[in-house]
This record gives C-alpha cells, structure tokens and sequence, in this order.
C-alpha cells in the first residue's frame, strides 16, 4: 500500500499518533459514514478484520427511525430509541467512533471531506441515510415538517401539543376549528400511523386535561395521492388500515393531491383547509452527499450502485441503506428503504469487504447482493395493526402485538427495549401519552381576543401559603 498523499495536518481523526505523516505499512482504513442501521451492520460484521475502522457519523447517536412517530406523538422520550454509537462499538479496539460531518467524497483521490479536513481511505461505505423530499417544493418544509431525526420528532411533538394549548385559549370558534385540524400529507406507514397516533392523543389522552375545549373534536386529515393507502402492502391490508382509520375519526382523502402549503393552511386540490399543524410524510430523497460523487443518481437522488452496491468504475467504494437506490436481481423490483433493507446491505457489504481484503476475489467473481422480504408491518392505533410476513397477512390485536415484539427486538440497547416496553405496557393500562412536553423556546401564539381565559387578568393571584415547618434558608 503506497504511502498516503494527502496532508493530514489539522485533521483531526486520522492522525491518533499525534504525527502528520502515516508509515508506509499502516493498516487498512476502511471509512463507514453514518451510524443508521446500515453503517452499524456494516462494521459489526468487520469485526477481526486486519483494518482501522473508522465510523463517522454527524450526530452522537443511533436513532430507530420506525419508532419516531411515537416520540412525536408523546408516547416515548427520545431517549427511549437513540442509542450512543459510541457505546454500541465500546468493546470493539478497532472501531474508531468519530461525531463530524461529511460534506463531500473525492472519489478519484480517495479522499472524504469533513469541515476540520480531509481524510484518506482505502475502502469507503457510504451508509448516510436519506433525508425529506418536497418534489421541488422545498419551501414548503417550513410549514409542513418531516420526520427523520430525533428533533425532527420533538419539533412536531411541540407544535402539536401548543396546538391544543392555543385552541384553549382561542374565542373564535373558527380559529379554535383550525387550531384542532391536523394535516397529514402521505399515506404510506409513517403517515398511516401519525394519523392514528394523534386520533388517540385527541380521544384517549388529553380529554381530562383541558376546560374549554373538547379535544376528541380534533380533526385528523390523512391526504394520499394514490387510490389507496400503505401501497406497498397488499390490497386487503391498505383496505383494513383503512377501515381502522376511518373508525378511529380519521378523515381519510385518497386520490387527492397537495397544491399548496403556507403558513396555517394547506391546499387540496382547490380546497382550502386551515390547520394548526401539517406534516410532511410523502416524499424522501438521497442525502445531499450522493450528489457530490460525480456518479450516476436515479431521480430521488439516490446513488446508482451495481450489483455488488459498489459505485460504478470505483470497487473500493460502496453505498448502502438508504442512499442508494438497488434493484433486486431476483425479483426485478427496487430494494424498499426499510429497516430490513438496510440491515442486509450493511451485512453484505461488510463480508464483502472482508472477503476482499483475505483476497478471496482475486479467483472469484464478487457476490450479487439479493434482498430477502421479511414481510411489513404498520401499526394504526391501540391493538390495531396491519402485517404481511410471505403470504400470511393478518391485522388487529395479533398483528399489534407482532408489530410490538419486533420491534422491541429490534431496538439497540438493553435499557432501551425494556424502557419501550414498560411504557407502552403503562400506556395500555391507563391510556395515557407520558412524554407531552412542549420544549424548546416556544410559546402559545395568543391571539388578542382570548376571551376564552378563564381567569381574567384582574384576578389577583392568591399568596402562597408560608411554609412554617421548613427551617428557613
Ligand atoms: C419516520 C420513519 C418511520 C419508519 N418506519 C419504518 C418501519 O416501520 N419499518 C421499517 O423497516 N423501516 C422504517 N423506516 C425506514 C428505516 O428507518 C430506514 O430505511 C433506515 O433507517 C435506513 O437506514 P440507513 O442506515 O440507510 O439510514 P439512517 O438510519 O437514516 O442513518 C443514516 C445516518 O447517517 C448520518 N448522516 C447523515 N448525513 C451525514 C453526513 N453528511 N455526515 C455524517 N453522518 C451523516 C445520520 O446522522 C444517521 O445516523 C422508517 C423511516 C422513518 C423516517
């Protein structure tokens, strides 16, 4: 291996030796991005491979995306599905763990580019996710938030919570109407289970905690451009999720397209409807890093890779999860961007890796990564659930169920699976939603009519009895 080109100095991660040159027989550096579920799969299947491995990853954590909703929807805390990357590789001597941010890949240099610096690799995994799409309209991501990262899920816990704080507040009853009309835009499984999500915080949680309003009147407006919901599931199971919305009080608008989104309001089609909050669960595109590769991208933004997920003319670089946009050779059908589908490729790619580095390639031609459907689930409301594992498909208090355990099973971390498990338990019991806490610097947009205060202004705030028994200071 010739020694590295590159100047290190200043960056930070590379030279651990406190030195800026690297010897000529340094070890193998392998560079995964993104600590998702490909990134980790990836490196753990590296394990005892005779190279430094280098995982970066702009945040500190893990986040198990398919749970967010439920952050955003006050039935989990965020730390309840993050998991510190740092802690996941703590016994692996080999893992570096670094929290950067890649910004571009130099791929005939072998250089990535992070803000300290730059770093060299002889193998790349590209594992870093997708990111929200708008199909051009990127304005509308102001008014109508996705669901990606953990703050993606406390920004829409907020805005749903000051929602009913403000329609508490409200006199007009048309304003209260729209402060208590919650628009979601896609009806795939995120937009699927939001909707019931809210429909059950509206009837089951809040009704005792408010006074002038009644919360189970909140509208839920679930907006699909396709004839049905949940698309990639089997007919019968979009039929059945969507009987159980419609019984929940969801408002459920197929074939209906978005035209405009602005500030309160939302355009279906020529219908204007005013919402106090509006989602965005409709569209995903490759993370922007895909575009600085110089290689060829599908229409998303995906990366293009062949059918050993290498990129194209670079067989040292590899895209997984996500980020790149795989077609099945078995079935001919694209690879979903599901959890599965991350896993496997990460798995993959990590053996490939290992293979190609014991020199196995050198004789035999590389593997062809095929996608092994484990089935799909979607969860719609309290023991209402949609599942299809092969050609057993099957809904209500099992399916549910079965959507619980896996992905409880799923979760990383000990501490996470049984924290996740005791709250939906005590959530069952008592129909409650534990985590409302509207954070960050937010506060009830009160509108100058507020008749609907109970305590007029000139109520004089009675004194706070003196605590005579406590000693004083
Ligand atoms: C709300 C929601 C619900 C879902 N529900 C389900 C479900 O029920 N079942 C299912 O199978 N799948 C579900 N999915 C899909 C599934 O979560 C994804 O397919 C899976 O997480 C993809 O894994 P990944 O490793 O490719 O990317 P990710 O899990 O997104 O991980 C990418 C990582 O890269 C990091 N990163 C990004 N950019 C950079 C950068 N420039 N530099 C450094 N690091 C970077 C990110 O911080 C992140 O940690 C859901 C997804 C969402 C968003």
């Amino acid at each position: 291996m010739a020694e590295s080109q590159v100047n290190h100095t200043g960056w930070k991660f590379v030279d651990t030796a406190g030195s800026s040159s690297r010897p000529v027989d340094r070890p193998l550096e392998i560079l995964v991005i993104g600590g998702g579920f490909a990134g980790l799969n990836a490196v753990s299947e590296l394990a005892g491979v005779e190279a430094r491995i280098w995982l970066v990853d702009k945040r500190n954590h893990h986040v198990f995306q398919p749970l967010l909703y439920q952050v955003a929807t006050a039935a989990l805390s965020p730390a309840d599905i993050g998991y510190p990357i740092r802690s996941v590789f703590r016994r692996r001597q080999d893992v570096h763990v670094i929290m950067d941010e890649l910004i571009r890949i130099d791929l005939a240099r072998k250089v990535a580019v992070f803000p300290g610096g730059e770093a060299d690799f002889d193998y790349l995994v590209l594992a870093c996710g997708a990111t929200h799409g708008y199909f051009g309209r990127e304005d509308w991501a102001r008014f109508a938030p996705g669901l990606k990262t953990i703050e993606d899920a406390l920004e829409i816990r907020s805005r749903i919570l000051l929602a009913f704080e403000e329609a508490e507040m409200e006199a007009d009853p048309d304003n209260r109407i729209a402060d208590l009309t919650f628009v979601i835009v896609g009806g795939g499984p995120t937009g699927v289970e939001m909707a019931g999500a809210l429909r059950q915080i509206a009837t089951q949680a809040l009704p005792n905690d408010f006074r002038n309003i009644d919360t189970k009147s909140s509208r839920v407006i679930l907006i699909q451009s396709a004839d049905r919901l949940l698309p990639t599931m089997p007919e019968d199971l979009s039929a059945r999720a969507l009987e159980d919305l419609l019984q929940m009080g969801v408002e459920v608008r197929l074939k209906s397209r978005v035209t405009e989104i602005g500030e309160g309001f939302v355009m279906i089609g020529d219908e204007k409807v005013n919402a106090g909050c509006i989602f965005w669960a409709a569209g995903v595109k490759g993370n922007p890093v895909a575009a600085t590769l110089g290689v060829p991208l599908d229409k998303s933004g995906r990366v293009l890779v062949g059918p050993d997920l290498s990129l194209p003319g670079y067989p040292f670089a590899f895209a997984i999860g996500d980020i790149a946009a795989v077609t099945d050779p078995v079935s001919g059908n694209p690879v979903p961007g599901v959890a599965q589908g991350a896993i496997q490729m990460g798995r993959f790619v990590g053996k490939l890796i290992r293979d190609d580095i014991q020199g196995r390639f050198a004789r035999d031609p590389r593997p062809v990564f095929h996608y092994r459907d484990k089935g799909q689930m979607a969860t719609i409301g309290r023991s209402r659930a949609v599942a299809q594992i092969g050609r057993w498909h099957f809904a209500g208090f099992f399916a549910w169920l079965t959507w619980g355990l896996v992905h409880v099973l799923f979760l990383v971390g000990f501490r996470n699976r049984f924290a996740v498990l005791a709250q939906w338990i005590w959530d069952y019991v008592t129909f409650s939603k534990g985590a409302r806490l509207i954070t960050g610097n937010v506060r009830p947009h009160v509108r100058s009519h507020h008749g609907a205060y109970l305590i007029p202004v000139s109520t004089p705030v009675p004194e706070a009895p003196q605590d005579v028994s406590s000693p004083p200071g």
